[in-house]
């Protein structure tokens, strides 16, 4: 067992997430004909046959870290294990097909509360019409730990990148932001009142919407097939998991460009805004950092505007400018501010 006793050694928290990442996939070579994507994007691509490429994708949800049972039923963590997964395949505009499930329990989960997480593992794959074709099951010495990978389709060539982005295309985002990060702190501040008070009864009505986006959130899955019959194809493609400053970021380096993110365009659900005032927060900080909000963030040719304009699913927010212009968020003063991928860091925030 690998034990680092005098605290030696590079800290993870200096690479930062996306740095580590970066530092241990460095050495893969490919070596398959077949691998069109490698590491790098929501999914992997791998071509199949003439016609379809396959998409692979895996994420890793840990209690304590990305859940907390306290708050969350287990039937929602299940839909939503499954949702986080499928988002990064419709990321790439493919259709996922089929999902394996693996779970980590410790002994202090009866049969029941793993029949709920299942169960909603079931209700997500009916909705989203994925097969449960396989798995793992272990034991864990604390918490619960599942693990989901989707599989997902594409016709060949109609796999969209983060990597397409260009100069003068229009940065476009899909429905609203930050509601689920603000339904986490309505959450939690129940949580704390409940400790005080184990009689109180929240009223949780005006954090409805909130509240739906973090414990029940749904993936765009319509949006592939929205664009096409607008016939638009997006450039670049990403899903908005960690937040949307750090997603602009991801497309600008992969594409190697730089944006201009308007501040008055971000799309905030009322209740983000009137939530943000009682929390005394900035509505455009959880926008840009909250994350799990699972839109889609797409950039579009200029000449496609007209196909979108009049859209309510869609808002374009930014256009891409030169790489040497850097990544910025024009404020609704009109001041330039760096952009930054201040999104929570899984790595850092738990230490
Ligand atoms: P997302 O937020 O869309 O799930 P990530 O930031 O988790 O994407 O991952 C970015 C890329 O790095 C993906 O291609 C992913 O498969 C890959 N990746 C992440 N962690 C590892 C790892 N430990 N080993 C190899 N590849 C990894
Ligand atoms: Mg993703």
């Amino acid at each position: 067992m690998f034990e680092n006793k005098d605290n030696a050694g590079t800290r993870i928290e200096n690479l930062g997430e996306f740095g580590l990442i970066d530092h241990l996939t460095k050495n893969f070579e490919i070596k398959q004909k077949s691998t069109v994507k490698g590491i790098g994007d929501d999914a992997a691509v791998i071509s199949c046959d003439s016609k379809k490429e396959l998409i692979v994708s895996t994420d890793l949800l840990l209690e304590g870290v990305h859940f907390d049972l306290s708050y969350m039923p287990l039937k929602h963590l299940g839909y939503k294990a499954v949702i986080v997964n499928l988002s990064d395949v419709y990321a790439m505009n493919a259709e996922p097909t089929q999902i394996t499930v693996s779970i980590a329990v410790s002994n202090r989960f009866p049969v029941e509360a793993l029949e709920e997480l299942y169960a909603g593992i079931t209700a997500a794959a009916k909705f989203y019409n994925v097969d449960v074709v396989g798995g793992d099951t272990t034991s864990s010495t604390t918490g619960l730990l599942i693990s989901i990978t989707a599989i997902g389709s594409v016709n060949k060539g109609e796999a969209i990148y983060r990597s397409g982005a260009k100069e003068n295309d229009l940065l476009v985002v899909t429905g609203d932001l930050g509601a689920a990060y603000m339904g986490l702190q309505v959450l939690e501040r129940e949580k704390e009142v409940f400790k005080v008070n184990p009689n109180s009864q929240p009223d949780l009505e005006p954090y409805s919407y909130l509240v739906e986006r973090q414990l029940k959130p749904e993936t765009r899955k319509d949006i592939s097939s929205l664009l096409k019959e607008l016939n638009v194809k997006p450039t670049a493609m990403i899903d908005i998991s960690d937040g949307l400053s750090s997603e602009i970021i991801h497309i600008c380096k992969n594409s190697k460009v730089g944006c201009n993110l308007f501040e008055d365009k971000i799309p905030l659900d009322p209740q983000v805004i009137s939530t943000c005032e009682e929390f005394n927060l900035d509505s455009t900080t959880i926008a840009l950092n909250g994350g799990e909000d699972y839109e889609l963030l797409f950039t579009i040719k200029t000449e496609d505007y007209p196909k979108i304009k009049a859209n309510p699913h869609l808002t374009v927010i930014g256009h891409i400018t030169a790489e040497k212009e850097g990544i910025h968020l024009i404020s609704r003063a009109g001041t330039k501010i760096p952009l930054i991928a201040r999104g929570w860091n899984a790595l850092k925030d738990n230490g």
